[in-house]
């Protein structure tokens, strides 16, 4: 990306629809659909969409039915931890070259299962379909059924063509594949109190914080489905009497099939927040309508947020007045993080998401102040621009995002699967707000060409207002401000 002063990063016409402003009427954000042409979407593929919900699933055996590079991105880059397998942390590839795609990839397949199946003993298999795959019209289910009768084991197939959709569309085909699973298993032992947690990834750990403070309010956990995650849990877990879907992106189409074929209702919570981990407390504890249940998560959270608050105050007192942008895969992650924010005295003022719907974006034209920026499936032009306008401190994105904050000499947090530290429940607040400040305060961003031009008009000419935009860049087709694109 090449950013000039004085010309102006402009939006492509067709992407107008996708971007709103909080506070303004307006038609609704253009949403669920495939990417404009021409607009280098930040969104990942199909088959990457299927590839993050199921991978935590860890005695698993992933193996990625396509070339090489599908299966790069995914090699152990993220940040989901187990507490025993550590298969899912190997990425399987059919590597398939130019004569497989010319004579077909359905041997290659088959032998590739048999080899890892013999090898690694796993539980179930798991067979990600690639664009290429689609295109020579492999029958990967017909090799899948042959290797699960040889093997023993369920092997299945996942529709995951990356050129087929949304990265949505991905995690349905995930939700289909895990489903097969389901019900297999022997459902003893099941407490009536009893929930499953659909879309937490345990990345750092997360998992394990928030199994936590539900096990200390007598709550078995049956089965943390996308998040070390266990075969044998996933055959049982429709004994649970309740899901809660921390991802609602990816997750809600299984606990809508689970809610159909099972009849288990679910929640849709998050454990990003004070806020929001509280009431995926006390909203479960009222669900079993048992009293104890719920004093018990009255006190955890007391006793969580007293270790936690004090720090968080001073934090607050640096940040109070920030701005910050938000560009994240899921809409229920961005309302966690604009109220988080909000705790510790950050304003947000541009919030994006990949995969959010049309209330989705309702809902955070009304939770945000008047003036943020709404967009849908953005790109790293729009984002450039979204950022120098709204004059933001803080970008909070993922590993696509973090090169458009340095770039631009804007602080950066990771929220994304890629980041280390645990940024789920109380001490996960902890974590974040600690991040957030020292990002947010550190120096370095004084001695950046933005700001130091705002240094210089400061001593001598006239500070450009709040929301000028002085970056540029050539080659796009027209030219719309902030105002008209809304
Ligand atoms: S599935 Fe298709 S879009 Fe996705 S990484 Fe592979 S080639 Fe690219």
């Amino acid at each position: 990306m090449k950013i000039e002063t004085g010309s102006e990063i402009r939006v492509l016409p067709s992407r107008e629809g996708a971007i709103a402003e909080a506070g303004k009427a307006g038609a609704a954000v253009h949403c669920g659909k495939t990417s404009v042409a021409g607009s280098v979407s930040q969104r990942a593929c199909v088959f990457c969409g299927s590839r993050v919900v199921l991978y935590p699933i860890a005695d698993a055996l992933h193996v990625v039915h396509g070339p090489i590079g599908c299966a790069a991105y995914t090699w152990d880059i993220r940040g989901a931890q187990s507490s025993g397998p550590q298969l899912f942390r190997n990425s399987f590839s059919t590597d398939l070259q130019e004569m497989d795609v010319i004579y077909g990839g359905e041997k290659k397949l088959a032998r590739a299962l048999d080899q890892l199946i013999e090898k690694h003993q796993p539980k179930a298999a798991f067979v990600y379909t690639t664009c290429i795959v689609g295109l020579i019209g492999d029958d990967v289910g017909a090799v899948c059924k042959t290797a699960a009768a040889k093997w023993g084991i369920p092997v299945l197939p996942v529709a995951s063509e990356g050129f087929k959709g949304t990265k949505k569309d991905g995690y349905k085909a995930a939700c289909e594949a895990a489903l097969k699973l389901v019900g297999t298993g022997d459902t003893s032992g099941v407490s009536k109190h009893s929930i499953n947690l659909l879309g937490d990834f345990n990345i750092a750990g997360e998992t394990w914080i928030v199994r936590d403070y539900f096990e200390r309010m007598g709550i078995q956990v049956v089965a943390t489905i996308t998040g070390d995650g266990r075969v044998d849990d996933l055959r049982r877990c429709h004994g649970a009497s309740l899901n809660l879907v921390q991802c609602a992106g990816s997750m809600t189409h299984l606990s809508r099939r689970l809610k159909e074929v099972y009849g288990t209702p679910f929640n849709k919570v998050s454990f990003f927040g004070i806020e929001d981990m509280s009431a995926a407390l006390y909203e479960t504890a009222k669900f079993f309508g048992d009293e104890t249940m719920l004093a018990k998560a009255r006190l955890i959270v007391a006793e969580e947020v007293a270790r936690i608050y004090p720090q968080l105050r001073a934090w607050r007192r640096d940040l109070e007045g920030k701005r910050a942008a938000i560009y994240v895969g899921g809409a229920f992650k961005a309302f966690s993080l604009v109220r988080a924010l909000r705790s510790i005295g950050m304003r947000t003022v541009l919030v994006g998401t990949q995969t959010g719907d049309k209330d989705d974006y309702e809902t955070l034209r009304e939770m945000c102040d008047p003036g943020t920026i709404v967009v849908d499936d953005s790109n790293p032009l729009e984002l450039a621009k979204f950022c120098l306008e709204q004059d933001v401190d803080l970008f909070i994105g993922g590993v696509k995002e973090r090169p458009i904050a340095y770039k631009l000499g804007i602080g950066f947090c990771d929220h994304n699967h890629e980041r280390k530290e645990a940024l789920a429940g109380f001490v996960g607040m902890l974590n974040f707000a600690r991040e957030v400040h020292a990002s947010v305060m550190s120096p370095v961003w004084n001695f950046v060409p933005r700001r130091s031009r705002r240094s210089l008009h400061a001593v001598g000419a006239p500070a450009p207002a709040r929301g000028a935009v002085d970056a540029g860049n050539a080659g796009q087709p027209a030219t719309h401000s902030r105002k008209g694109a809304a």
